[in-house]
């Protein structure tokens, strides 16, 4: 498959590796937001969110939470975000699940800005109503 992260998984392509173990690799962002952006992927290829095996997520989760512990640890960021993306609309890129860890410093220069919808009381009450009825089957 033509997939760049899954030619980083192989080997094919060089990546800053940090973290690896049997179902994730981590690697620094090539064109980082900030100082200290890593990617973690898992080595499986899978598009997004819809798609990722739960275990392998849950590997992946606990590979961000590390990886975030001991960024911060070495940065002291200010603050550190975790970004996921699904499908271009969304602003996903690389079409192999990834989550962006990125140690933020005050006054830094990224942005996730977003004008506020205005929803009404009923459709609020309507949207929670529908998502809570299919959640609980
Ligand atoms: P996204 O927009 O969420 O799909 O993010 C894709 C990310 O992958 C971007 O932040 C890129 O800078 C990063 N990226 C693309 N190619 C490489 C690469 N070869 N090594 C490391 N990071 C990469
Ligand atoms: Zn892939």
């Amino acid at each position: 498959m033509d997939c760049i992260f899954c030619k980083i998984v192989k080997g094919e392509i060089p990546s800053y590796k940090v973290y690896e173990n049997e179902k994730v690799l981590a690697f620094l962002d090539i064109n980082p937001a900030n100082y200290g952006h890593v990617l973690v992927i898992p080595k499986e290829h899978y598009n997004n969110i819809l798609d990722v095996e739960e275990d392998d997520l849950i590997e992946i989760t606990k590979a961000v939470k590390k990886i975030a512990e001991i960024l911060a640890i070495l940065l002291e960021p200010d603050g550190i975000n975790i970004l996921q993306s699904n499908n271009p609309a969304a602003g996903q890129v690389i079409n192999h699940i990834h989550f962006h860890i990125i140690p933020r410093f005050v006054n830094d220069k990224v942005t996730f800005h977003w004008e506020p919808n205005k929803l009404e009381k009923k459709q609020f009450e309507e949207l929670a109503k529908r998502l809570k009825e299919e959640l609980e089957n």
